[in-house]
Order: structure tokens, then sequence, then C-alpha cells
């Protein structure tokens, strides 16, 4: 017999994803959820202890823990956000609206002197506190939707010192707050100044932000935003071959606003994720699939404004494993993993158990942290969502509601219908 703290029993669906930490699912793999019915997950000192039918778990775990019933409902792994530029100040709620119902291009939006330059300001402008307190909310948000651990950027302030600042926010509240965070720096914004000197603002970034951040150990992660507009091809390699001189292994944003040459660039560098991939050609696609990079897809911007997706079914069938992410950033905001996976069903044409294989497992191995989250199996962290949901097909079904009804994050209730707890 094994003790445990809880045991979740009933659960009409158990979606385990068995045996799937070793390497990121492709293709077919990425529709196998590994489902247990009437399924049942033990608990004891933040880690699964017992996972199996309801009977199997009872008839394994002695008598008196606490017991959870999920009749009728769907548990999961805890949701993983692998791509969030979390910190920032003030807010473009106008500009969105312009580009969603005027259909103003982002990079005009820019030329008026509005997206991400007024951010790179107003983060600047806003006190540590402020910061602090902000990022906290959008964090709880989260939990109480299901996600139990995020990757988070930096990016929005571009000044040495504002980076520093903005990675030792991540740092703490990784260290205060029940989600998990893991830290990447970001050669993100361009600022005003640097508009024209974008060779030299790599130069800094290479020389001094670099090796200053790895020396404090503020990252795990370097990333990049290879685009138009922001750092070319050449910048954006000095960048990650500096951040993995320093030990920060590289990340990339690619091919959101058109083919931008980062995709290719990933494949070359081995990054452990090529993110966007909207304009990515197939023949690109392959070279990351032949290295065995990730594909992070991230619905959101399409959704809002760019209306032009990834091509998931095309990317899947090349042999890509993929992810989502929210991509929330001060450009649109959405902190909801479950508001992802609707999208990537309804309009990237991923079926639900893609979606959710992307949005767990898949998204841990992103992030490599497959051999402790991403999957209900013993021995991982107890990060467990029960969701008012009778299977996994409701996250296509009944959308843009909350569904999450118990978060679990190492194994301690957290949030409860769509509140936060302790
Ligand atoms: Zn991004």
């Amino acid at each position: 017999m094994i003790t445990a703290d809880f045991v979740i029993v009933n659960a009409n669906e158990l979606v385990t994803l068995k045996g799937k930490s070793d390497k990121p699912q492709t293709r077919e793999e990425l529709g196998e959820l590994r489902i247990v019915r009437d399924g049942a997950v033990a608990a004891r000192d933040g880690r699964i202890v017992a996972v199996g039918t309801t009977r199997q778990v009872l008839d394994r775990v002695e008598k008196g823990c606490e017991v959870v019933d999920a009749s009728g409902k769907l548990v999961t792994p805890g949701l993983i956000d692998p791509h969030v530029h979390l910190i920032f100040g003030g807010s473009r709620e106008e500009e969105l609206e312009q580009m969603a119902v005027k259909s103003v291009p982002y990079l005009e939006i820019k030329a008026r002197g509005g997206g991400m330059p007024i951010t790179l300001k107003t983060t600047a402008e806003t006190s540590t506190e402020e910061l602090l307190k902000r990022t906290t909310h959008v964090l709880d948000t989260m939990l109480i939707h299901g996600t139990t651990t995020v990757e988070a950027k930096s990016g929005y302030e571009m000044t040495l010192q504002g980076e520093i600042r903005q990675l030792e926010i991540i740092k703490a509240l990784n260290e205060t707050h029940p989600v998990e965070l893991v830290s990447t720096f970001m050669a993100q914004g361009i600022p005003v100044e640097y508009a024209d000197r974008v060779d030299d603002l790599t130069d800094e970034v290479v020389e001094k932000w670099v090796p200053e951040v790895a020396e404090r150990e503020l990252a795990e992660y370097c990333d990049v935003f290879c685009e138009k507009g922001y750092f070319n091809v050449a910048q954006s390699k000095r960048i990650l071959e500096a951040g993995r001189k320093y030990g920060m292994k590289p990340r990339i944003h690619a091919d959101w606003l058109a083919h931008s040459g980062g995709a290719k660039l990933g494949a070359e560098l081995n990054v452990v994720s090529a993110d966007h991939l909207i304009f990515t050609p197939p023949g690109e696609i392959d070279g990351l699939v032949k290295k065995g990079i990730i594909g992070t897809f991230l619905p959101t911007t399409p959704f809002c404004y760019l209306g032009v997706y990834a091509k998931a079914r095309d990317i899947i069938n090349r042999g890509l494993p993929v992810a989502l992410g929210t991509d929330l950033s001060a450009a649109d905001m959405c902190e909801s993993m479950q508001m992802m996976m609707t999208i990537a069903i309804l309009q990237m044409r991923m079926t639900t158990e893609e979606a959710l294989t992307a949005a767990t497992i898949n998204a841990a191995h992103a992030i490599e942290r497959a051999r402790e989250i991403g999957s209900l199996e013993e021995g991982k962290k107890a990060d467990i969502i029960v969701f008012d949901a009778p299977n996994h097909k409701y996250f296509s079904y009944h959308y843009g509601v909350n569904l999450a009804e118990k978060v679990f994050k190492d194994g301690e209730l957290v949030a409860e219908r769509g509140r936060r707890i302790g």
C-alpha cells in the first residue's frame, strides 16, 4: 500500500499522455491521449504516486487520505504555456481595434509611433512595484484557467538595466507565485534611438547585455525577434550565438509577419523551439523536422488581426512536433490556454487531441521540462486540472468560458471555480 495526501477519483476521462516524455510527439502520436475511463490519480508531497482506474488506485492507496470526487469530469495534466511576453507596462487596445476592424497593418501602426516602441516607453516608466502587481494578476488569471507552468520572456525595455529588472521580476515571481516560470532573455523591441542602428544595438546586446544576464544567472534561454523592422538574420544569429556561448539555449521568433529566414536560422542553430511559423515555406519546415526542433504555434495574433494562421495540417503532416502558446504580450492579451486550444481546433484545423497534446506534453518538451510535467504519471509533479467538462472534446464545443474547476500545482489546490486559493 502507498500513502497519499489526496486522490482524485471517478474521472469520466483521465487524460494521462503516458509514455510521451522521452521525445516530442509528432504526426499520429499527437492524437494519442492515453485516456483512462473512470480514472483516478493520487499524489503525495507534490508528486504523483498512482494513476489508473478508480478501483486500481483505491486498491493501492491507504485509507484516510482526502478524496476528491471528479464524477462526470475531465482530468488532465496542468496546461503549459511555452511562449509569454510577461512583463510590460501600459496597454494597446486602441491599436488592436485599428488592426482588427480597420485592417491597418502592424508595421503601419509602428510607423505611426504605436506598437512596440510605445510599450518600451510605458514599461520603462512603470515602477517595479507596479509591474509586480500587474504581472501577479496575469499569473493569477493563467492559474485559474489551468496553466501551471509558463515560459516568461523579457524584452520590453531594451536597455541593460531594464532587461535585468524584467528578469529579476520574473525570478522574484517564480519564487513567490504558484505558477512555475521558465526564464528567457529576449532581444525583442528596437528602441527609437536605435531605429537606424540595429547593428549597434546588436553589439550592445552581444557584448554587454548577454554576459551580464549570464553573470547574474537570470535566464535559461535566449530568444530574438527575427523579423523585418526588428533583428535581421545576421543580427539574430549573433545574438543567439552569444547567448549559447554564455549558457543560454536559443529559441526564435520566426516568420510571423513575413518570411524572414528565421526558421532557416533556427534549424541552422538547432534552437529548442521555433515559434509562429506563419509564413515559413515547406522546405524550411522540413529543415526544422530534420533537426527535431519543436514548432510552437501562437494563434492569438492571427485570431486578432493577422487573419493568416500557420498551416498546422501541412506542418504536422511533414512531421514537425508542435506546441501551443498564448504569446500574451502588450499587443494583445489572452492568458487562457483553453482559448488557444479552441482557436487551434476551430481555425487551424488541429484535432482536439492534437491541441491538448500541444498544450501539455509537447509544450513541456518546448521548455525541456517533459521529465517533470506535461503528463499524469507516477513520479511527475502533481500538476493536475479537474475540468467542468465530461470529455476533452469540450475544448472546442464549450468555449469562451473557463472550464477549469480545480487547479492543483505541486500537489496543492491553488485555484477553484475561478478563484485563487491560498
Ligand atoms: Zn512572441
